[in-house]
C-alpha cells in the first residue's frame, strides 16, 4: 500500500486539462434551446481531471484499507463477527433471486414463499417459540418490535398501568434505548458479583406497572443466567413477561432455547448468529419470535402456509397484528443467506457451533488471564471481560491495548462495554477461527502486555502502521468533516 496515495482524496489528484474518460459526442446539442435558461449549467462542473490508471490506483487502494472478516481476526465481542460463508453470497445474488419483484402475485413466487416460511419455522424451531416475523431490519429494530408486541399484548388484556421496563445493568445498550422509543419507562436491575442478576434486586422492582424484563442469557458477560427458571417464574408471576435479547445466540444453537427457559418474545440477529454480512450500515434482519398465544399480535406481511391446497401466502392484514413495521418481508436476500446457512450446516453441526464458540472463548480467556485483569473467573460461553491489564501501573488502558492491535493486522475487541467495569475489553473469537488464529491473536496480545512494562510511551501512541494514525475520536465525533470543502 502507497501511504503517499493513500489520505489523498481524489480532487487532490486532480491536474488541470487530464483526461482518463472521453464523453460520447453530445447529438443532443441543439435540443438545449428547448431547456428552460435557468436549468441550464453556466460553468463546467468542479470535478476531478485525472487520468485512467491514477484513478483506478486510487481507488483500489482505498479498497484495500478497509477491514472486514475477509481481511483478519475480528473479535468484537457481542457483535459475533463470524466467518460469512461465499456459498451463502452465491445463493442471494443468482439472478432467481435478484430478479424477483416484492409485488408479485404470490402464485409467481411458490419457491421464494417457501424459503422464507422455512427460515419461519426453523427460527421457532431454534427458539423454542411459536412464530417467528422476518421484517425487522436490525436486532434494535427486532427489540422494538417486540416491546411494541409486549405492549399489545397488554393493552389486549387491559393492563394499561404496565409503562416499564425492567433491564439489568450488563444489558446492551440497545435494550433500554428501544424500550424508550416503545414508551416505556426504564428501571435498572442490578448485577451481582459474578456478573448474573441480582435476584433479591430483582424481586424489589416487580409490581404491577412492569410490562416486561428484558434479559441475555448467556449475558454481554458470556456467563450463563443459572437462576433463569426462578427468575422467567417471578416476573409471570408479577404479570409481566420476559424478553429475550438474542441477537448473539451462538452458544446456545441447538442446545438450549429462550422458550423453554421461560421467554414469552425474543430476538436474533441473523448478521451475527447465522453468518450473514455485517457492519457498515449494510442490511441486517432481527427477526422476532413469540410463544403461543402471542402470534396474533406479530406485524404483518407475514407468509403463510395452506397445506391443503399446498400453496404459500402473503398476510397483509389481521386484526390484533401490529402496523407494518417495514416495508414488504424484511431484507429477503439477508434472509435467503441465513436459511443457506442452517441448511449447509444441518441440525447436528448447528449444535456444534456453541461448544466450539465456548471452546475458542475459553482458550483465549485462559491464555491471557495472566496478563489481562479477568474479573469474573470461571467458564465463560461465547465470550468474556478482562478489566484492562492485570499490572495497572503504567497506566496504559484499554484504548491503548486496542490501538495497538491494529498495528498487528487484528480488529480491536470490544472495548468500554460493558459499562460494569472501567477497563471493560469484550473479546469473542467465534467458533469459525483455526487454532492458529487464535494463537497469533495470544502471542500479539501477550507481546501488548509486555510492550506496556517495557515501552508504554510507545503503546500510547498507537498504531504506528496503520494508514491513518492519532486520531482524534473526540474532535471527529463533535466536529465531523465530512465534505471536501471542509477538510482544506
Ligand atoms: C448487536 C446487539 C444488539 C443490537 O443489534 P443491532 O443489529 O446492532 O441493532 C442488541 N443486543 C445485543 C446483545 C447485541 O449484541
Amino acid at each position: 500500500m502507497n501511504k503517499e496515495l493513500y489520505g489523498k482524496l481524489i480532487f487532490e489528484c486532480s491536474v488541470p486539462g487530464r483526461r482518463g474518460f472521453s464523453l460520447p459526442v453530445n447529438t443532443y446539442a441543439d435540443k438545449l434551446a428547448d431547456l428552460p435558461a435557468e436549468l441550464l449549467r453556466k460553468d463546467a462542473p468542479a470535478l476531478p481531471e485525472v487520468d485512467e490508471p491514477s484513478l483506478v490506483r486510487h481507488y483500489n487502494n482505498l479498497s484495500t484499507n478497509n477491514f472486514g472478516v475477509d481481511t483478519g481476526f475480528y473479535p468484537l465481542g457481542s457483535c459475533t463477527m463470524k466467518y460469512n460463508p461465499k456459498l451463502n453470497e452465491e445463493i442471494a445474488a443468482s439472478p432467481v433471486v435478484a430478479g424477483l419483484h416484492p409485488a408479485q402475485p404470490d402464485d409467481t413466487v411458490q419457491g421464494a414463499l417457501e424459503a422464507y416460511f422455512t427460515l419461519q419455522s426453523f427460527l421457532s424451531e431454534i427458539g423454542g417459540m411459536s412464530e417467528f416475523t422476518l421484517n425487522p431490519y436490525a436486532g434494535a429494530h427486532g427489540e422494538l418490535t417486540g416491546l411494541m408486541v409486549i405492549h399489545a399484548y397488554h393493552d389486549h388484556n387491559g393492563s394499561v398501568e404496565r409503562d416499564t421496563v425492567l433491564v439489568p445493568d450488563s444489558a446492551h445498550g440497545t435494550n433500554p434505548a428501544s424500550a424508550n422509543v416503545a414508551g416505556y419507562k426504564i428501571v435498572e436491575v442490578k448485577s451481582l458479583e459474578d456478573g448474573t442478576v441480582d435476584v433479591d434486586d430483582l424481586r424489589s422492582k416487580l409490581n404491577d406497572h412492569v410490562a416486561a424484563m428484558m434479559m441475555t442469557n448467556p449475558n454481554t458477560l458470556g456467563i450463563f443466567e443459572k437462576r433463569i427458571p426462578e427468575i422467567a417464574k417471578m416476573v409471570h408471576e408479577a404479570g409481566a413477561l420476559m424478553y429475550y435479547d438474542g441477537a448473539n445466540l451462538n452458544p446456545m444453537l441447538g442446545i438450549a432455547r429462550p422458550g423453554d427457559m421461560g421467554f414469552d418474545v425474543m430476538h436474533i440477529n441473523l448478521h451475527k448468529t447465522f453468518s450473514t454480512p455485517h457492519g457498515g450500515g449494510g442490511p441486517g434482519a432481527g427477526p422476532v419470535g413469540v410463544r403461543k398465544g402471542l402470534e396474533m399480535f406479530l406485524p404483518n406481511p407475514r407468509v403463510v402456509y395452506d397445506a391443503d391446497d399446498d400453496f404459500y401466502s402473503v398476510v397483509t392484514d389481521s386484526p390484533e397484528a401490529l402496523g407494518r413495521i417495514s416495508s414488504w418481508l424484511g431484507n429477503y436476500t439477508v434472509e435467503l443467506r441465513a436459511l443457506a446457512y442452517i441448511l449447509s450446516l444441518g441440525a447436528d453441526n448447528l449444535a456444534q457451533v456453541g461448544p466450539l464458540a465456548t471452546l475458542n472463548a475459553n482458550y483465549v480467556k485462559d491464555s491471557l488471564k495472566d496478563v489481562y485483569k479477568l474479573p469474573i473467573d470461571g467458564r465463560c460461553k461465547h465470550e468474556f471481560v478482562f478489566d484492562g491489564l492485570a499490572d495497572k501501573s503504567t497506566a496504559v488502558t484499554t484504548l491503548h491495548v486496542a490501538k495497538r492491535l491494529l498495528d498487528f493486522g487484528f480488529h480491536a475487541p470490544t472495548i468500554y462495554f460493558p459499562l460494569l467495569f472501567h477497563e471493560s475489553l469484550m473479546i469473542e473469537p467465534t467458533e469459525t477461527e483455526s487454532r492458529e488464529t487464535l494463537d497469533s491473536f495470544i502471542a500479539v496480545m501477550r507481546r501488548i502486555a509486555g510492550e506496556a512494562a517495557t515501552d508504554p510511551e510507545m503503546l500510547k501512541t498507537a498504531p504506528h502502521n496503520t494508514p491513518v494514525s492519532g486520531c482524534d475520536d473526540t474532535e471527529a465525533a463533535l466536529h465531523p468533516r465530512v465534505k471536501f470543502s471542509d477538510l482544506s
